[in-house]
């Protein structure tokens, strides 16, 4: 881990030298010398310099601070090898990322690799021989083939020759032939094709009342420019997405601007992408971790040139090179995935707040429940909020009800209740859908032989093996392992002991098929949506009401929308609550209005049915009454009168390695070694809950501060002074949202 640079100092300007941050988890940057005739290159500038004998690919670093320690003579420096020939780096990026390097305790080189993290992106696009047409030579011999090539090919645009031939229906050899004749030019073109502009002529919808208000605030601030957040607080279906488009297009009037909306990967559907497609006249650039090498190159450098004017993408979108961005939106600015849990740690939106103002650009922060963060910023003023109250339309928001499970349980081994069940029935017999909603994959999470009780666990992890009954595999949803599922229990031996335990959705749909023969029944989860074009097959098939039941994970609760779907069941509204962080109560919460938001988005009223154990359990009351305001007060409540975050901060400290007495070792170090500062609390160390993933040990340390500023260095100078443990690794989580 880096001290990230934090102390300015007289810049030592050394004539012929350079500063070049390399996207690695190094101290800063290093130094190099300018070889002979190159000129000083700009700061941003990309250059490829000599690493411990490779070459690698930095960006020139502006010189605010003086270089630590002792500055090697210019004769001792590497020389740079080359510029590259690209944009240089934007001044809005290299603050950006200072400013995430020092705000979660990360190395600079580390947070710049997320900008460059895509080195196919910096070598030289591959070309392919296109072909435009040329004056035909006097004598030459025009076959009907030769003569069809000419007739169907356009002036001016040039094409490859598969593509020439294919139109004109003959071989790519005639479309060669005609090039060796003289009759077509031949031209090197990149491989990349351009991305067409967004076409901001077509009309939207008209917008009611409440959603143009709403809208025309934001256009105006994006009008006149400037940072400002807001918050766009509006129910499922009212109709966010409409008004943050508009905002999009007042950001692209402006000619070069380029917008980014972030959204949680998996909200990111094919659905969302036509509606954008209807709305704007072509795709936007889609950025994520699923797309392939070629897409990822060609995006990133059309972010770099300019090209690329709207960009929807998943949390890392924040690290592409914009060279104008003018307007962003945070859509689902709740949602917990975007806090990045590995390599360096921090939470896109808060992130997103910090490259709108670097950019100096507004941002919207959208949702139907935001994250108590965004609610206390926008109570202080800090953020402005909009407020959408109503569905769009007819639509109405669906009705809720509790299924009290202690009076109503299912019988033995199923876990549909009866008036869920007769809710379903009812439902079907109406012609119209259900979902039933239960966020757990596989077939039971939980594999136990009655014999002699053993429970069948991960050898690399404090983890059970879920049971994946299609698959016929036992899976550990931590490290990935699999193994066949056993016939007899591993431990005593014994044949037909094994039994699973607790549901999960493969379960679930053995029992729908069971008491529903005649439904035609869906699984959606990761692990039957591998790919966008089974998944949109199937969301093809419920949209259009060729299948009545759908069966999900959390993967269904965002971006869908489904006509005829008209019935939710919650299977185990209680499950988010169990083992219980700071935060359970408000992600329940959050996560069951975005399930029900499914419900009755049409014409025709939804039904809700929440199966609890603890009807009167604050997050199932808030729900039943829709009172989500009252409920995120009391929580608002009880966390500032325990300074938990936003009101103080935490940061969590993650050690781990093989030899769980060495990590254990420097967590009692690190512990003793705390600073007695007033306000600030250090606990742990502690095993934690998941105290082995993929063979490590883990502990936990966690920080407390009653404040929210200082606690970076206060975390720096502690740190600072424990030497580190070979095989340990300690990882820093400022604003952690797990505990585990
Ligand atoms: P949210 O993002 O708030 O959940 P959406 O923007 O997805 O809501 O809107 C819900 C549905 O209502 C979508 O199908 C959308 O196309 C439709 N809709 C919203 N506003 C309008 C409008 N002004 N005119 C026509 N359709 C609208
Ligand atoms: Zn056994
Ligand atoms: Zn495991």
């Amino acid at each position: 881990m880096d001290q990230a640079a934090l102390n300015f100092g007289e810049p030592e300007k050394g004539a012929g030298r350079v500063r070049v941050l390399l996207p690695l988890p190094l101290k800063g940057p290093l130094d190099y010398s300018l070889p002979e005739g190159m000129d000083v290159p700009p700061p941003g500038t990309l250059v490829r310099v000599p690493l411990s004998g490779r070459m690698a690919v930095g960006v020139v670093w502006p010189e605010k601070e003086a270089p630590r320690g002792k500055t090697l003579p210019l004769n001792k420096l590497k020389p740079v090898e080359s510029c590259i020939d690209l944009p240089p780096v934007s001044t809005d990026l290299m603050k950006f990322v200072d400013w995430v390097a020092s705000y979660s305790l990360s190395s600079q080189g580390a947070v710049l690799r997320m900008c460059l993290s895509v080195p196919a992106a910096l070598g030289d696009v591959p070309v392919k021989t296109h072909y435009l047409k040329d004056h035909v030579p006097a004598g030459l011999r025009l076959t009907p083939a030769r003569q069809a090539v000419l007739d169907s090919m356009p002036s001016d645009v040039p094409q490859t020759a598969s593509v020439i031939a294919d139109r004109a229906g003959v071989s790519a050899g005639v479309v060669q032939g005609l090039a060796k004749a003289g009759a077509l030019k031949a031209v090197e073109l990149s491989v990349d094709q351009p991305f067409s502009p967004p076409d901001l002529s077509i009309d939207g919808p008209n917008l009611s009342s409440e959603q143009a208000a709403a809208a025309s605030i934001i256009r105006d601030q994006v009008w006149q420019g400037g940072f400002q957040p807001y918050l766009l607080d509006g129910i499922t279906g009212s109709g966010k997405t409409e008004v943050y488009f508009e905002g999009l297009i007042e950001a692209l009037k402006e000619p070069g601007t380029q917008v980014l909306v972030l959204v949680p990967e998996i909200a990111l559907t094919a659905q969302w992408l036509k509606r954008f497609e209807a709305r704007f006249g072509t795709r936007p650039v889609v950025w994520h971790s699923d797309i392939g090498l070629a897409q990822r190159r060609r995006a990133w450098r059309a972010v770099a040139s300019g090209e690329a004017r709207v960009v929807v993408g998943a949390r890392s979108a924040l690290f592409l090179p914009f060279k104008n961005l003018a307007f962003i939106t945070v859509d689902e600015e709740h949602d917990p995935s975007f806090k990045q849990e590995e390599g360096v740690l921090y939470h896109a939106r808060d992130m997103a707040i910090v490259r709108a103002k670097v950019a100096d650009c507004p941002i919207v922060l959208a949702s139907a429940t935001p994250s108590l963060e965004t609610l206390v910023n926008a109570d202080d003023g800090k953020y402005r909020k909009l407020v959408l109250r109503e569905r769009f339309g007819s639509a109405v928001l669906p009705d809720m009800q509790a299924v009290d499970m202690r009076t109503s349980a299912p019988a033995a081994g199923d876990w549909i209740s009866p008036p869920l069940t007769k809710a379903m029935k009812d439902t079907l017999h109406a012609g119209e859908q259900v979902m039933l909603f239960l966020n757990r994959r596989g077939y039971a999470p939980l594999t136990l032989c009655r014999t002699c009780g053993h429970r069948i666990e991960c050898p690399n992890c404090t983890a059970w093996l879920v049971e994946h009954r299609f698959k016929k595999e036992l899976h550990c949803h931590q490290c990935g392992f699999m193994r066949p599922a056993p016939e007899t229990c591993p431990e005593c031996k014994s044949e037909d002991a094994l039994v699973a335990c607790g549901p999960g959705v493969e379960r679930l749909f053995e029992e729908v098929t069971r008491e529903f023969s005649d439904a035609r029944i869906a699984v959606m989860t990761s692990d039957t949506m591998t790919n966008p074009r089974a998944t949109a097959a199937m969301v093809e098939q419920i949209a259009c009401g060729h299948l009545d039941i759908v069966i999900g994970t959390q993967i269904v609760t965002k971006g869908y929308h489904f006509p005829s779907l008209t019935l939710v069941g919650v299977i185990d509204a209680d499950l988010g609550l169990r083992g219980g962080d700071l935060r359970a109560g408000e992600r329940t919460y959050q996560q069951l209005v975005q399930v029900a938001g499914r419900a009755g988005r049409a014409e025709r009223p939804g039904r809700v049915y929440l199966q609890t154990y603890e009807p009167e359990h604050p997050v199932v009351q808030a729900l039943l009454t829709g009172d989500g305001e009252t409920f995120m007060q009391a929580e608002r409540q009880s966390r500032e009168r325990y300074a938990m975050p936003p009101f103080g901060q935490l940061a969590a400290l993650v050690l781990s390695g093989p030899v769980l007495t060495d990590v254990l070792e420097q967590g009692r170090r690190l512990a003793a070694a705390a600073p007695a500062i007033q306000g600030v609390q250090f606990m742990g160390p502690a095993h934690a809950p998941l105290s082995r993933i993929r063979g490590l040990h883990r502990v936990r340390m966690l920080v407390h501060s009653q404040k929210r500023t200082g606690l970076q260095r206060i975390m720096q100078s502690w740190l600072r002074a424990i030497p580190p443990v070979k095989g340990v690794k300690i990882k820093i989580d400022i604003d952690p949202y797990s505990f585990l």
